[in-house]
Formats: structure tokens, sequence, C-alpha cells
């Protein structure tokens, strides 16, 4: 196995910072895994999963074993004539999967299309987009357990799943590596068009009854003209999450701001749009030392060539800072933050 030293991890994230790590390596297989996490024991060094790096904000120098996750393969477990199980490894890119499984007429994921990373990191925040979560297909994970190399199984009860949220961002947090996810998808074509962008995307072409490719073509379409292009403006997608809250306290926000987007949630709670917060206090377009806020999408940062996640993070504590002044809400950062 191949274990670099100081390595540069600025070409490895998307949010392009000056990052250095003490030792690197690429994982295509359990066994290359397991044989990285013993290198780490043994020189005392703890190991740190980066799959595509486009959730992550890395330190200038980071005292670990980063471990490229790039193990490949689809199988198809089981199926019927309503659904098929899948197995596929962690270091699959997330949307060349979806874009295969349509191809297959494996129906589901086309919400999901264009989310940037792979398919290991996929349930750690359980990513979602345009009202669909990857938790409703997930049926298990299979991982590594980072201290001893241990095979571990989860359940998707196992897994925790919420909001931008699951049990590795939690108990298990840095407890295991994932190696392969399985889901379930569906045979039958159903489309899931009601989130309001989307609606409306549908509405302006005349699509009525979108089948699962229209919904696929139409996702990616308001993606590439809503979201910046990390190779062309390095970022981490959203970078707070939409704060939750309860029907009381969004009714008293609402009273307050009447514009304020909220949207109702199945168990009750009510999602306000974090975008919409953080332009209200006139932040979007800001810029400042290097780093700042998109001028499209107020959710958005970038790092304008300053390049230091030091001032990222001194930015966002600010946007935060006068989110809560003018709201009362706190926002939470979305993306890992390892400083
Ligand atoms: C432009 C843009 C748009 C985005 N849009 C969305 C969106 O619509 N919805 C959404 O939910 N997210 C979105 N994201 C966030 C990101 O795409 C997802 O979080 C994605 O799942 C991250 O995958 P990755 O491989 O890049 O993970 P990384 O950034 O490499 O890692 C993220 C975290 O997961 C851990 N991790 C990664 N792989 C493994 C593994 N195999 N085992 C254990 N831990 C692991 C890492 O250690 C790290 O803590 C967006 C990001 C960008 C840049």
């Amino acid at each position: 196995m191949n274990i670099q030293s100081d390595v540069s991890l600025q070409l490895l994230h998307t949010l392009r910072l000056k990052s250095q790590a003490r030792a690197l390596c690429t994982v295509s297989g359990t066994a290359e895994l397991r044989t990285a996490l013993a290198w780490a024991r043994a020189e005392g060094l703890p190991p740190a999963v980066l799959g595509e790096g486009s959730n992550v904000v890395l330190p200038e120098y980071w005292e670990t074993l980063v471990i490229l996750q790039r193990i490949p393969g689809i199988e198809v477990l089981s199926q019927d004539g309503k659904s098929v199980r899948l197995r596929v490894g962690a270091g699959e890119n997330w949307h060349a999967f979806v874009a295969w499984a349509l191809g297959q007429g494996y129906f589901g994921l086309e919400n999901l299309a264009l989310i940037p990373g792979t398919v290991g990191a996929a349930p750690i925040q359980n990513i979602g987009a345009y009202g669909v979560e990857v938790a409703s297909f997930v049926e298990s994970v299979h991982g590594l357990v980072t201290v001893d190399a241990a095979e571990v199984t989860l359940s998707t009860a196992d897994c925790q799943f919420g909001y931008r949220n699951s049990v590795f961002k939690g108990a298990l947090r840095d407890e295991v590596i994932i190696t392969a996810v399985d889901l379930r998808l569906s045979k039958q074509p159903s489309s899931q068009t009601g989130y309001p962008s989307l609606q409306a995307h549908l509405e302006s072409a005349g699509i009525d009854s979108a089948t699962p490719e229209q919904v696929f073509n139409a996702v990616m379409d308001i993606r590439r003209s809503k979201l910046p292009d990390p190779a062309v403006q390095p970022n981490a997608g959203s970078f707070f999450k939409n704060p939750v809250l309860d029907t009381a306290g969004a009714n008293a926000l609402r009273e307050r701001f009447p514009d304020i987007p909220c949207y109702e949630q199945s168990d009750g709670s009510v999602k306000v749009a974090a975008a919409w917060l953080i332009d209200q206090c006139g932040w979007r377009g800001h810029r400042v030392r290097g780093v700042g806020v998109h001028s499209e999408h107020a959710l958005v940062l970038v790092n304008d060539g300053g390049d230091s996640a030091q001032e990222l993070l001194r930015l966002a504590d600010a946007i935060a800072a006068d989110v809560a002044a003018k709201f009362d809400i706190d926002l939470a950062i979305e993306p890992r933050v390892y400083l």
C-alpha cells in the first residue's frame, strides 16, 4: 500500500482551502482499508476518511492519515417485479450511480441527481434534495469499525436517520468507515414532484405528470442554474442547515415576518429557509478577506481565493450572530468542520 507523507489536500475537497495531511492513502477494497487502519494504529495517527471532499472544512495542517475511500462496485442482491436490492461500493460517485440506476429502470433517486460526493458519504448526513432523502432507500450500511477493523452492518433503524443527520454524525462519529451501502429501489416508475421549485420548473416546461427521466433532468437543470460549480467557485454547498422549529415557534416568527419561507414537515415541525434569513441580514454577495457569500445563493459560502478555513469560519460566525440577533434562531453548520 502506498502511503504518502505531507500531502496537499487543496484539490481533494471542493472548498479548495489550504490544507495538508500528515499522511494519505487511497483504498479500493476492504483488505486495503484494514492495512491502512493497521498502519495508522502503529504510527499512532488517527485515521480520517475523505470521499470527494464536498462536505468538509479542513484544517491547514491535519495530523491524520487521510483515507481516500474509492471502493467500487454495484451488485444486484435480489429483485422481483416490484423492486431491486443493490449493494454499492462506498467509493462510487453518487451522481453516476443515480444516472446508472435510472438507466436500468431502477427508480426513486432522481430528485437526488447531481449531489456531489460518494455513495459511502450519502448516509453520513442522509443526503436530501427536492423533497427526497436517501434514508428512504437505504436498507443497510456496511463498514469496518475504525478502532479494530471489525466488520459491522447497520440496519436503517441503527442509522438513526434525521434531517441532514444520522448516527454517523452522533454516537458513531469517526467510529465506522463505510465500505458499502445496500439500497432498495423501485422498478415501478413514480415521481416525487411536490417540492415547490421542482413543481414550478415542471409546470413551466408544460409537463403535467412527470416521468422519472423528466424529474432527473429537471433537477439537474435547476441545480445547474442555482448552485455554483465548485470547480469554478470553490464551495461546500449549503453551509448551514435549514432550522427546524416547532409550530408555536414558527407561528411566532410568521407573525413578525409574514414573508418568511416555511415548509411544514410530516411530523408537524416547520423548516425555515436559512438562505432567506441570511439574505434578510444583508449578507448575500458579501466578500471579506478572500471568502464570501455567493451572490445568488445566500446559503453557499465560497472560497474567493483566500484559501483560509479560519476566515471562512469567522464569516460563518458573523452570519450566525446576525441571524440570532434578528430572528432569535441558531444556525447550525452543515459540513463537517475539522478545525
Ligand atoms: C455544490 C454542492 C451541492 C451540494 N448539494 C447537496 C444537497 O443538495 N443535499 C445534500 O444533502 N448535500 C449536498 N451537498 C453536500 C455533499 O454533496 C454531501 O454531503 C455528500 O454526501 C458528501 O460526499 P463526499 O464523498 O464528498 O463526502 P466528504 O466531504 O468527503 O465527507 C463528508 C463527511 O463524511 C465522512 N465520510 C465520507 N465517506 C465516508 C465513509 N465511506 N465512511 C465514513 N465516513 C465517511 C467524512 O469523513 C466527512 O466527515 C452539496 C455539496 C456541494 C459542494
